[in-house]
């Protein structure tokens, strides 16, 4: 090789990460972090980070853990005892056939779904994506060399639904729906689950929000006596359910090959998840729901929808679960990526476009943030911002 090309070599970044962009959610967080350490206001709407502190039990677990003697490396996939008792969880709560073998500690959901769809797919393999989505899956898939296949997701799913996918690795699932809020049924689940055996194709279920549902049930994919066989990876996360987005306190529960090539994926890059995230996750996922944060949410949800609800330009119904609100505003632009750059620009206010999860023409809310006063205050904004559009006025 010649001098010149090693030191360009040696200035690139490689071929398989240079069409690689930093996720929108994040990049929108970090953009608005910024600006507050210069000391600007701004009101942030884009992901959805709770007021809400890590629940008391967690917190008090931690303490403890600090005053024990060692805090040693786990085993890679989580310390045995975790694992039992995720195990327990998933029988108990979800109706998931799993043993200690079938579970994996990660940092928080996205490790998990990185290293699900590593084991489960090759480069070229076609992974099924249904939008919205959440923007990690895409651009995870896109890290993984996978050939991504968008589909809107239906209101209701059924066979005639399923039956037009193309033919697939993996089917993306994620219930309860981030940005919507769909929970899906159990008939919506059966009819996935066939469609699985007779595809002969394996699935991803997130269900990272199963926790945060104010009407309807949850039911978990899983929740079948086959579930090894068919082939599903179901992953969850602390972040959401239990107001611990920091706290990168996930899991993944999935058939045992599948946990052995995560173990052996996660070694060299993180070894275990740090023991005292470990000591967190123990003690969150045995809370089961958390009534008051649930209460705190549906009154924010109902009040930002009743603020919405004379405004002609958007239609922004009540979900069913999760914290975020999905405004269609087709009515008044497409460019959703403008309007939220102008909102962020002249109203300090932060959103997600539709854009970033595969829908232009929405935006999404993350309505959980801070207090009641800066939550009208916000909104208040993006209806200023509507209107003045609705009304002829400059989007610059
Ligand atoms: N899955 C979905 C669909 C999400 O929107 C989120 C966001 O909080 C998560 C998972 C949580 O990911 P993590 O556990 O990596 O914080």
């Amino acid at each position: 090789m010649k001098p010149e090309s090693q030191s360009a070599r040696a200035r690139a970044v490689s071929r398989r990460i240079a069409a690689a962009r930093p996720l929108a959610t994040t990049a929108m967080h970090e953009r608005v972090d910024l600006l507050k350490s210069r000391g600007e206001s701004v009101i942030d709407f884009s992901i959805a980070i709770s007021h809400f502190p890590a629940p008391a039990v967690v917190r008090e677990a931690v303490r403890a853990a600090l005053d024990e003697p060692l805090l040693p490396y786990t085993a890679v996939g989580g310390a045995p005892g975790l694992r039992s008792r995720l195990a327990a969880k998933l029988r108990a709560e979800n109706g998931i056939a799993a043993e200690a073998r079938h579970v994996i500690a990660t940092n928080g959901a996205k490790q998990a779904l990185y290293q699900a769809l590593y084991v489960m797919t090759d480069p070229g393999d076609t992974v099924i994506v249904m939008r919205p989505h959440w923007p990690a899956y895409v651009a995870t898939a896109q890290l993984l060399g996978l050939h991504t296949v968008l589909v809107d997701q239906p209101d209701v799913l059924d066979a005639a639904f399923l039956h037009a996918l193309p033919q697939a690795a993996v089917l993306i699932v994620n219930n309860p729906h981030n940005p919507t809020g769909k929970v899906y049924t159990a008939a919506e689940l059966e009819c996935i689950r066939a469609w699985l055996r007779a595809r002969s194709t394996a699935c991803i279920v997130d269900e990272s929000y199963e926790k945060l549902i104010f009407e309807g049930a949850h039911h978990s994919l899983a929740a079948c006596p086959d579930w090894e066989e068919v082939g599903i990876a179901t992953i969850y996360s602390a972040s959401q359910s239990y107001a611990m987005m920091g706290w990168r306190a996930g899991f993944a529960c999935a058939p045992a090959r599948w946990v052995k090539a995560m173990e052996a994926l996660q070694g060299p890059i993180t070894a275990a998840v740090p023991a005292l995230t470990q000591v967190a996750a123990d003690a969150a996922f045995a809370i089961g729901a958390v009534p008051e944060l649930l209460a705190d949410y549906r009154a924010r949800r109902d009040l930002v929808v009743d603020l919405f609800a004379p405004v002609p330009w958007i239609a922004l119904p009540a979900p069913a679960s999760g914290p975020y609100l999905w405004g269609d505003v087709t009515a008044l632009t497409l460019d959703t990526v403008a309007f939220a750059e102008t909102l962020i620009e002249e109203y300090g206010v932060a959103i997600m476009p539709g854009e970033a999860l595969g829908c232009p023409g929405f935006i999404r809310i993350g309505y959980i943030a801070d207090d009641e006063a800066t939550l009208r205050r916000g909104v208040a904004a993006i209806i200023a911002l509507g209107d003045r559009l609705a009304a002829g006025g400059p989007s610059r």
